[in-house]
């Protein structure tokens, strides 16, 4: 794994001004990145040294009020929450298991959709302002050179792919902007399934692929 959020995205994430949807990308990266996550870990403490040493003018009266709230309250009469389990998803005949932060989504995964048995997509109906799906590519397809408008955060999670700029593998978390040309493509023998986050339609600027044509200038993978 070599591609990461940048620093800015996980301090950030840890001082919770991230949007939902960007929060849980880095927390499924966070899963499987001891970098990120000791990076994060670093990052917590300064955040937590910081409130420790705020001025406050809490008094140990208020305090104790509060704990005495606290103690009054009802009793939770839920069971303690099952750790969440990874759940499998099917596509092209093929499982794989999800991450855990994103099994939780897995009732809000819809329909598959196969783009001529080669590229899939599933969208996951969690956000309003910006798309969330997943996407498998199968072995050996490259597909069509396209730009995107907006910002496209693509996290790998199985096998890997590549583009102009490198490759990705499982973990690997990348953001192209608009600005970026790209033409992602599987080798013979490798395929990926990622997960994928669109503010904008993508625009293909390589003469459209026969595969893409039906659905018009924009697609979303
Ligand atoms: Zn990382």
């Amino acid at each position: 794994m070599s591609y990461h959020p940048e620093e800015l995205l996980l301090q950030a994430y840890v001082e919770g001004t991230l949007d939902d949807v960007a929060a849980f990308t880095v927390a499924i990266h966070l899963e499987s990145c001891p970098i990120c996550k000791r990076k994060v870990t670093m990052l917590e403490n300064q955040c937590g040294d910081k409130l420790a040493n705020a001025q406050t003018d809490t008094s140990i009266d208020d305090f104790d009020a509060m704990f005495d709230s606290i103690v009054a309250l009802e009793q939770n009469s839920e069971p303690f929450r099952a750790p969440r389990k990874a759940k499998p998803i099917i596509v092209n005949n093929k499982t794989f298991m999800l991450p855990r932060a994103l099994s939780r989504f897995s009732s809000d995964i819809g329909e598959w959709r196969s783009y001529g048995g080669k590229v899939y997509s599933a969208p996951i109906n969690i956000a309003e302002d910006c798309r969330v799906n997943l996407m498998y590519i199968a072995e050996d397809v490259r597909i069509p050179q396209h730009t995107h408008k907006g910002m496209e955060s693509t996290l790998v999670l199985h096998g890997g792919f590549s583009d102009e700029d490198g490759h990705y593998e499982a973990g690997d978390y990348l953001v192209k902007d608009a600005s970026i040309k790209h033409s992602p493509f599987t080798k013979p023998g490798e395929d990926c399934l990622c997960l994928t986050v669109l503010t904008e339609p993508m625009v293909f600027t390589q003469g459209v692929a026969r595969l893409f044509n039906m659905f018009g200038k924009g697609m979303y993978p």
